[in-house]
């Protein structure tokens, strides 16, 4: 199996602790930079009431507050707006004229921020990163790619630019444009590897058959790449989509366009293998989502990723809390032997909950829970009956049973699934069983909650 390496081929040959002191002595560096460039950061040590010059290590860092979230980098945007007639906040560090790009994310609620907005430096860096994911995928100069995500202004659009810098040419078509359109090009422009979510890939499956007459088969992709979901995680819906399209599909994930991470050409799925330590500290950065408070690294360790720069030119994060819960892995991994860090994304801080002192992910419960296929649709709802993160024991999850179960065999099936939840994500449900298909299915974000408060 072919071994996924850095980005920067120096790194390549360096021991885990001399990439960790380059690191260090980037985070140094990109400090300073913050602090001399930008009001927002400025404050900010003031506040903390250090220099940046004070902190000689990671170690350090680590236990510094969190400098910046969704909010903080909302108002910063509403006062650069305000002041300087930008929208890219006050922890912006360069001049508006060196914006190469500026992008946003779909999907999230409230006033959106341009965390991806990139210096041409910092679209090198990415660009980089995105032509070695593709070049590792096989994905060759001449190829065309399928790439079907909101484009524009919305984030996925940032790695463009990286795919063209791999001579690969970019079949752009927005997802917005519908199923039929995408499926139209697909079968016109005869693309040889294709991006997009895992929903999309799955829903395609399903509807080329009926819209033009074909099979996803058909296309001979040689890789696919999704992002933005936890779904290849879940080793039933990577065999799933890899048996219909005949293909490997590798998941990624670019968190602010600032750092990339893949999962290697495996059938098991070991985790993103975080090929740019170089540009980002993550996800070396974990937090309790709960108290905020730093978490030691070890191999299997979950968290809340914070999100520090090291080196970035535009808009610098320097601990950022994302929001996003991931397990990371810190040991060889057992595919391909890449000697960094993985990370797997275990769902969001807001969906947290705490029961009996746990926390408790929903989208940890819903793999396990998964594993169970076909006897279960995979289809789950955690119910509520008090506003979260805090349950009352036990927790309650409604499970559909899949259509060929046996209702008279679903206590010995509930024993499985409770014991297997217990080891695995440390909590004893009441599982309450729902025929298959009465859980309503949508395709955009299915609700993970019932709530009844
Ligand atoms: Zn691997």
């Amino acid at each position: 199996m072919r071994k996924i390496r850095y980005v920067t081929t120096a790194l390549n040959t360096m021991t885990n602790d001399e990439i960790l002191q380059l690191r260090e002595t980037k985070l140094l560096n990109q400090m300073k930079y913050c602090y001399r460039n930008s009001e927002y950061y400025q404050n900010k040590f003031k506040e903390i009431g250090v220099y940046p010059q004070e902190i000689k290590s990671i170690e350090e860092f680590r236990k510094l507050p969190i400098m910046m979230n969704k909010n903080l980098e909302r108002s910063s945007q509403q006062e650069s707006m305000d002041r300087h007639g930008h929208p890219f906040g006050m922890h912006f560090c360069c001049s508006p004229d060196d914006v190469f790009l500026t992008a946003t994310t779909s999907g999230t609620t409230g006033i959106p921020t341009f965390s991806y907005t990139l210096a041409q430096q910092d679209i090198n860096n990415l660009s980089k990163a995105v032509s070695y994911m593709l070049e590792y995928a096989r994905v060759s100069p001449g190829d065309r790619i399928l790439f079907s995500h909101a484009l524009g202004i919305y984030a996925t659009s940032a790695v463009l630019p990286g795919i063209r810098h791999a001579g690969v040419l970019p079949i752009d078509v927005d997802v917005r444009a519908g199923t039929a359109a995408i499926l139209q090009y697909a079968r016109l422009t005869k693309p040889t590897a294709a991006m997009m979510t895992p929903s999309l890939a799955e829903h395609l499956i399903q509807k080329a058959p009926e819209i033009i007459g074909t099979q996803v088969s058909d296309f001979n992709l040689s890789a696919l790449l999704t992002v933005g979901e936890i779904a290849i995680g879940i080793p039933e819906v990577k065999q799933k989509i890899e048996e219909a399209y005949g293909c490997r599909v590798y998941d990624w994930i670019g968190p602010i366009g600032g750092s990339l991470a893949f999962s290697c050409d495996s059938d098991e799925y070991y985790g993103m293998h975080c090929v740019t330590p170089d540009f980002d500290l993550y996800p070396y950065d974990l937090v309790d989502p709960d108290t905020k408070q730093s978490i030691d690294m070890f191999d299997g360790v979950i968290g809340e990723a914070i999100y520090t720069s090291l080196d970035r030119i535009a808009v610098p994060m320097l601990r950022m809390a994302s929001g996003d819960i991931v397990q990371v892995f810190t040991k060889e991994c057992p595919g391909c032997g890449f000697k960094g860090l993985r990370v797997k994304v275990v769902g969001r801080s807001d969906d947290m909950l705490i029961v009996k002192g746990a926390n408790v992910y929903p989208a940890a419960i819903k793999q396990v829970i998964t594993t169970f296929r076909p006897d279960v649709t995979g289809e789950i709802r955690i119910v509520l009956d008090q506003a979260p993160p805090r349950v009352t024991p036990p927790l309650k999850v409604k499970v559909e049973y899949g259509a060929n179960m046996d209702s008279s065999n679903l206590f010995e099936l509930e024993e499985k699934i409770k014991e297997k939840l217990r080891q695995e994500v440390r909590v004893t449900p009441e599982i309450i069983w729902c025929p298959s298909g009465t859980l309503e299915k949508s395709m955009a974000k299915t609700p993970v909650f019932e709530k009844n408060y």
